[in-house]
């Protein structure tokens, strides 16, 4: 027996009418690359992805196509996003920073139909072209050139659309991440994990989001759907400013002259902005929250902003969970409690919202006590977390029971907070993303001369973590660090380049002959970069 409530499908059109319809005057602004800002509201993007709607099904779009964007933040791109789900649609939004084998590789394996990129990439997107087997158009989001724009395509259709229904759990957006090894996984967003994640992150004890909010994302849109905000800001009727560049004076400028409540970013994007502010005013204008993920939040950073009184949420989370896992709740005493007393539950990675369960396990998959002593595998579930990535051959990526092993080693303390204490998964962050250590690995062990080598992350006060190359060489072998990195030169990224090469008698070694990365990580630990 059914209860007696409507039968009214969670999905991501009905956030933006709600925006559209309740807070439509609410602003959006972008601040473009050129220095240029534009304005528009809640009211103005929903007209805009109406009418993309309509200008991709006149391209001959289909329910469950992918359309990719290759873009920055701003007002287009949102409208994009909500025009793309809006006709069913998938937004599969693409880092632009990846090195050329894996955008080609990840378009190809998404089968997108439709790229629309920033004018900035024109030039990465001219050297893929011929290479993407599937894209039959390209839209440009800004500038001109020798393809439409968004804004010649949407100034053409009248928004006269309704937009496409369908079941809540099917796909609306694809992120793909570029994890240990191998090739980038796809993990594919519900028009429904995407709306109860939205909800539940402009929550009181986590996002705190109202429609008095002015919410800056510094993260990238590209960064796992830039953690949910531009639908949580829907939600919430919360006002967005959107930046094109990344830069600690533009950041700063626009907290100050937009009135910017709430910011989001990984650490390093943070310490741009100290510089700037250190060099000029400390102001922190209307700020009231950031939220800092993505990597562990460093405590002279959360001390530097709780001081003057910006309270730092500090998140856990991947794109394979939407990406919201833990945040950092303030505990009910928390007024009574001394500054270093709150620094010190900001520093770990917070507690789980309703929605979400974790759990840690030891290596036989025993559950281990909240204890905030045992530490062992961190273990994830709930209705925004994924089951199993873009067709992947390989099935299902959980158990029966759903959990979902994330690749953090944790504790959990009694109180039911979260603390990351290691990393299983074998991979370096930088600044907010993945280098993949094993991929560096196999491109340096075919330089002449290399016996071996290992990549391990060492600190790195800006970066957070940059890669150290350690490498055998072949006995007689002739051969500097410089060498390897001019080897590694046309073969990685540029910023997935070793810091440091450094040269070893031997690597260690597991009994099955596998180089043991995690004495290694220990060995390191301290190890100062040159460039650090
Ligand atoms: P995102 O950076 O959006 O959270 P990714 O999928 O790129 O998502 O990376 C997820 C991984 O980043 C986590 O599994 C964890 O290793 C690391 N990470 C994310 N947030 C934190 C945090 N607050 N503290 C420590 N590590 C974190």
């Amino acid at each position: 027996m059914l209860g007696g409530m409507q039968d009214a499908p969670l999905r991501i059109s009905n956030i933006i009418d709600h925006a559209a319809r309740e807070h439509g005057a609410r602003e959006i602004v972008t601040r473009w690359a050129d220095g240029s800002t534009t304005r528009s509201n809640w009211a103005g993007i929903a007209g805009d992805a109406r009418k993309f709607s309509q200008a991709l099904e006149k391209l001959g779009m289909k329910k469950g196509d992918r359309i990719a964007t290759f873009a920055m933040n701003h007002g287009h791109h949102l409208a994009a996003w909500y025009g793309i789900s809006g006709m069913g649609g998938v937004v599969h939004t693409i880092n632009p920073r990846l090195f050329e084998e894996q955008l080609v590789y990840i378009m190809n394996h998404a089968e997108d139909r439709v790229l629309l990129f920033d004018k900035a990439f024109e030039p990465i997107i001219a050297g893929l072209k011929d290479q993407l087997k599937t894209v039959e158009h390209y839209i440009l989001f800004d500038g001109e050139g020798d393809y439409p724009t968004f804004r010649e395509l949407t100034d053409a259709e009248d928004g006269n659309f309704d937009w496409v229904e369908g079941d809540e759990r099917e796909p609306c957006g694809l992120c793909y991440t570029s994890g240990t090894t191998g090739n980038p996984k796809g993990v594919l967003y519900e028009h429904r994990s995407n709306v109860i994640h939205a909800i539940t992150e402009g929550q009181p004890d986590a996002m705190n989001l109202s429609q008095s909010s002015v919410m800056l994302p510094i993260v990238p849109m590209f960064h796992a759907n830039a953690w949910g905000l531009p639908f949580a800001c829907a939600v919430t009727g919360s006002k967005m400013v959107f930046s094109a560049v990344n830069d600690g004076e533009v950041l700063h400028n626009l907290v100050l002259d937009e009135g910017v409540t709430h910011s989001a970013g990984v650490p390093t994007v943070w310490l741009a902005m100290f510089q700037h502010m250190d060099a000029n005013t400390v102001d922190y204008g209307k700020l009231e929250m950031v939220v800092i993920g993505g990597s562990a939040a460093p405590r002279a950073m959360i001390e530097r902003l709780m001081k003057a009184g910006v309270y730092v949420l500090h998140a856990w989370g991947m794109t394979e969970t939407s990406p919201i896992g833990t945040i950092g709740m303030r505990p009910p005493n928390w007024d009574d409690l001394s500054f270093d007393q709150k620094v010190d539950i900001i520093c770990k990675q917070g507690r789980t919202p309703f929605g979400i369960e974790i759990r840690v396990v030891d290596d036989d998959g025993n559950e281990l006590p909240r204890d905030g002593e045992s530490s062992g595998s961190l273990h994830v579930r709930g209705p925004w977390v994924l089951d199993q990535y873009f067709q992947d051959e390989s099935g299902k990526c959980v158990g029966d029971d759903n959990w979902f092993d994330t690749g953090d080693v944790a504790v959990i303390h009694p109180d039911g907070t979260m603390q990351i204490t290691d990393r299983a998964k074998d991979v370096i962050k930088s600044g907010g993303e993945w280098i993949s250590s094993i991929e560096l690995e196999n491109a340096a062990v075919g330089c002449p001369g290399v016996a071996e080598a290992a990549a391990v992350g060492v600190y790195h006060p800006k970066w957070d973590e940059r890669p150290l190359l350690l490498i055998v060489k072949k006995d007689g072998a002739d051969l500097s660090g410089e060498d390897v990195v001019d080897y590694l030169k046309d073969k990685v990224a540029k910023w997935w380049l070793p810091d440091e090469v450094k040269f070893v008698g031997e690597l260690p070694h597991t009994a099955t002959g596998k180089i043991l990365k995690r004495a290694l990580r220990d060995e390191y630990k301290d190890y100062r970069l040159e460039t650090a």
